[in-house]
């Protein structure tokens, strides 16, 4: 018998492009924990025309990262609602080795730790293909050409190093994020399992 684990702090990493955001989403409601996106975040705040939208509309359209203590600020204000106590899945932060240490701090200061580092690997070739594709079908801004090539480039430079530091401390699962959505999700689900990260009921087939 599994115990269901007292808490599911879990981030999800990956290229652009590796179906992260829809696996994340998955893994989230699982667990019956919020997935919070911080593209989402930024997107709907651009959407919405709000002051936050303003400020970082040009830097998203570019591919570009918006500045650590505006992210790091909003993923905290986020993590310190309720609905985040017992859990949380995070899509797209850290993106570089100083919010890793900022998420570092805020987690210490409330004696939280991760409990799982979810690695979607998916080859370059791949996330291009796809996000080509989801340019298309949804018409986003930052999926021009020459900004995938800027986001692949950043997440190359300064997402991916962050793996690094979760290896070290033996909470990064690799998963290959090549398949279909429900194999991906099946492997993702087979390798929390493996460290006893179970969800109190099993996700719908
Ligand atoms: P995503 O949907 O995760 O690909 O994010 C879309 C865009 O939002 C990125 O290309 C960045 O401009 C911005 N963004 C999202 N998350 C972060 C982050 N953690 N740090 C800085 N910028 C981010």
């Amino acid at each position: 018998m599994t115990a269901q684990p007292e808490s599911a702090r879990f981030l999800i990493v990956g290229p652009q492009g590796s179906g992260k955001g829809t696996q994340g989403v998955v893994v989230a409601q699982a667990f019956g924990v919020p997935a919070v996106s911080t593209g989402d975040v930024f997107r709907a705040n651009i959407a919405g025309d709000t002051e936050l939208g303003k400020q970082v509309k040009s830097i998203v359209e570019a591919g570009d990262l918006v500045p650590d203590e505006l992210t790091s600020a909003l993923v905290r204000d986020r993590l310190e609602q309720a609905d985040a106590a017992p859990g949380f899945l995070l899509d797209g932060y850290p993106r570089n080795l100083g919010q890793v240490a900022d998420l570092d701090a805020f987690l210490v200061s409330r004696s939280e730790a991760l409990d799982a580092v979810i690695e979607l690997s998916v080859p370059r070739e791949e996330s291009i293909a796809r996000l080509r594709k989801r340019a298309v079908d949804q018409g986003r801004s930052d999926d021009t050409e020459e900004v995938i090539e800027n986001r692949l480039a950043i997440y190359e430079k300064e997402t991916a190093p962050i793996l690094g530091v979760y290896r070290e401390r033996g909470l990064v699962l690799e998963i290959d994020g090549l398949g279909t959505l429900d194999e991906v999700t099946a492997r993702i689900f087979a390798a929390l399992a493996e460290r006893g990260l179970v969800p109190a009921a099993a996700p719908a087939e």
